[in-house]
């Protein structure tokens, strides 16, 4: 594809994330306007200072309130050109909204990520462009990965007029927000609609279907380009090690949500599911297969909910949907005839560790929710990139240390959010940019 205006990322119509309802639903412009006008356009802004972005929430929403909804766009866009998918999927509780003053107060906070929903969408149905790419610099930049990270560099840089080229080893782009971020935050297709939008600055070529470092070598990307950012996110789900880990019906998490976001799983039959693991990814494979209609649904966790990474208000709102939890337990090994039909949990204490005791339970899915492995190998060979536990090492900017090498996203910070991977990616353009000035 060219330029990001037709790109012609197919991803089937016949989706299992078609069935999921948008958990925040968008603000009629009536709702957008009344919830605007709530705001105390506080001038410390705390929710700007709580977003990685920085984004100017006061003046935006002000913006909404005075009906200037172009100028709302353009405030949130100028900031975080991610902005359409971190309305949706920002972890507000714990960024912006978490911030709001009526916090303390005693008042329901702003609800900010829903009016930045509000004035994006807009952006994107009326085709508002603010950004346009700069005279052609005679520089190239590579980027490995067209994830939130590389998408908000590549943006950054074309202002300048740097020459991008995207590749990826996917067929589609959009790195998790197509494929991970779960459906009833956002669906696929937004997520793709959005990455044509930012791409449609023009003059980014995106070579889909393109795995650096098999298909493509770094040495080829340093000698061809004049500055490369690395923008991979993390590797394929962490196996958990046990027996009967490969029967039919055990799968790695990010890689069954990716199955069901891009295409249809099959779950006939699938009466009682286990999810193993305490983070995010693991709430959202308990909420997704309780959506998707599995009748039952357990997290296997080792230790109490007081401990587990993932958010408190997540994992609530898995419970109002019926979530199960088998606390203070981990996998031993899974069993069945041709596929999985029973997992044998091993008791935990309460310093997580194993008790010695075992217990069996029905288990005809299971999704592995440990983590991710991470990337940072692949840049292992070159000289003066120093790896730490998988993760690219770099300066507050993204540099790695070897010239032309930048970094930014979970390959950088080993896994956070959309918006960080945004700040992340649109900071090493910057320096980029100073360092091709
Ligand atoms: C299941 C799940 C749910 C999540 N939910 C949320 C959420 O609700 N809210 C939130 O803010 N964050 C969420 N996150 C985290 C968020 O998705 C990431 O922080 C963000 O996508 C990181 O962006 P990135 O560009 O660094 O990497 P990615 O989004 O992972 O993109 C990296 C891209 O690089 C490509 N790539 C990898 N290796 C190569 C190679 N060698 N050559 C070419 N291309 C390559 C990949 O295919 C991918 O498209 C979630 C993560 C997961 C796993
Ligand atoms: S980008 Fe995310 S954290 Fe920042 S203001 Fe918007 S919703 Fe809040």
């Amino acid at each position: 594809m060219g330029d990001g205006s037709n790109p012609g990322w197919a991803i089937p119509a016949e989706r299992a994330e078609a069935a999921f309802a948008d958990y925040k639903p968008a603000y009629s412009a009536g709702q957008a306007v009344a919830e605007a006008w709530r705001c105390l356009y506080c001038s410390d802004a705390p929710c700007t200072q709580a977003c990685p972005t920085h984004i100017d929430v006061p003046q935006f929403i002000r913006k909404i309130a005075a009906g200037n909804d172009e100028g709302a766009a353009r405030s949130i866009l100028a900031a975080n050109v991610l902005g359409t998918s971190c309305a949706r999927v920002c972890p507000v509780e714990t960024l912006c909204v978490g911030a709001c003053v009526y916090n303390q107060l005693g008042h329901p906070p702003i609800q900010i990520g829903r009016l930045q929903r509000y004035a994006t969408d807009r952006a994107l149905d009326a085709g508002w462009r603010f950004d346009h790419a700069g005279p052609d610099s005679g520089r190239s930049v590579a980027l490995i990965g067209a994830g939130p990270a590389s998408l908000a560099c590549a943006h950054e840089l074309r202002k300048a007029g740097h020459r991008c080229v995207v590749f990826e080893k996917r067929d589609v782009v959009g790195g998790l927000n197509t494929t991970g971020v779960a459906p009833y935050k956002m669906r696929a297709d937004t997520a793709l609609r959005e990455a044509a939008w930012v791409l449609g600055i023009g003059g980014c070529e995106v070579r889909t279907g393109v795995e650096v470092g098999r298909e493509v070598s770094l040495a080829d990307l340093e000698r061809e380009f004049d500055a490369v950012f690395f923008g991979a996110g993390l590797g394929a789900d962490t196996r958990l090690g046990v027996a009967g880990e490969d029967l039919p019906g055990v799968y790695g998490a990010v890689a069954f949500i990716e199955a069901l976001k891009l295409g249809v799983v099959d779950l006939a039959g699938v009466r009682h599911a286990l999810v193993v693991g305490g983070g995010n990814t693991a709430i959202d494979g308990v909420r997704e297969l309780l959506t998707l209609g599995v009748p039952s649904v357990s997290l296997v966790y080792r230790g109490v909910q007081a401990g587990m990474p993932g958010y408190a208000h997540e994992w609530s709102a898995a419970q109002v949907k019926g979530a199960k939890a088998e606390w203070h337990a981990a996998p031993v090994a899974f069993e069945g005839e041709g596929r999985v039909q029973r997992a044998v949990l091993g008791r935990m204490d309460a310093s997580k560790r194993p008790t010695g005791d075992t217990y069996t339970i029905a288990a005809d899915l299971v999704l592995v929710a440990i983590g991710q492995g991470k990337l940072g190998a692949l840049l292992a060979g070159l000289p003066g990139v120093r790896i730490d536990k998988g993760v690219v090492v770099a300066d507050a900017d993204g540099f790695t240390g070897r010239p032309k090498w930048y970094v930014g996203g979970d390959a950088r910070n080993g896994g956070k959010e959309v918006v960080n991977a945004a700040a992340e990616g649109k900071a090493a353009a910057l320096a980029i940019c100073r360092a091709l000035a």
